[in-house]
């Protein structure tokens, strides 16, 4: 099921249940004029948020290349309803062969278990898809560009601990600052970032309990 009919699907059924509690409403009594603008704002409310949340840009495959760490790979795939499981190559293939799969597109539709699972019990039957026969091999290049000004940065994007003028790698998390300040001018480098920040704040916090047993 594609993501794009899941929200098909899952819009019908939601503009479907606005229109069951307009009928409900109005059956109590309700204002109609009032009813009605309260549904068009939720309807509206909804659209915008799944259009801010679920449309997102494709990793072009020049910046996969660039991801060191294969737990953003994994947590890329995730966002993109891919396999996370397997080997940093296999993971790194799979998201560069969707890159190029969706080359054309600037942007794709992403959407959580739970709507692909309203669209493939409506079974609304996906649309055919070639498969591409090009085998990729296991890229892993240094990003070269490094322009973005490190004196710009004074936090952390993934544990949000202050960081000196200086600093390249955040002093607490490890983390790579130009790379991950970098990230957040995209919606989805923003859904990385907040996967990331969700793991490395729980293993600092795991990591700070550890010490304090120690003592
Ligand atoms: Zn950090």
């Amino acid at each position: 099921m594609e993501p794009r009919q899941a929200w098909g699907a899952f819009s019908i059924i939601t503009i479907l249940a606005d229109a069951i509690v307009v009928a409900a409403l109005l059956s109590y009594g309700f204002e109609p004029v009032l009813v009605g603008a309260i549904a068009l704002i939720a309807l509206l409310v909804y659209f915008y948020v799944v259009y801010k949340r679920y449309h997102v840009e494709v990793v072009p495959e020049e910046d996969i290349k660039k991801f060191e760490d294969p737990a953003d790979l994994r947590i890329l795939c995730t966002i993109y309803g891919l396999d996370p499981e397997g080997g940093e190559t296999d993971i790194r293939n799979r998201l560069l062969d969707f890159a190029r799969w969706n080359r054309d597109s600037a942007f794709i539709w992403i959407a959580p278990k739970a709507v692909q699972y309203f669209g493939a019990a409506l079974e609304i039957p996906p649309p055919p898809r070639t498969t591409s026969a090009r085998t990729v091999k296991s890229l892993l290049r240094e990003g070269e560009d490094s322009e973005l000004d490190l004196s710009r940065i004074n936090k952390c994007p993934i544990c949000d601990s202050m960081t000196s003028k200086e600093d390249s790698i955040c002093k607490v998390c490890g983390a790579d600052l130009r790379f991950y300040t970098r990230l957040q001018d995209s919606k989805v480098g923003r859904l990385v970032l907040s996967h990331k920040s969700e793991e490395v704040r729980r293993k600092l916090r795991y990591e700070v309990r550890e010490l304090e047993r120690d003592k």
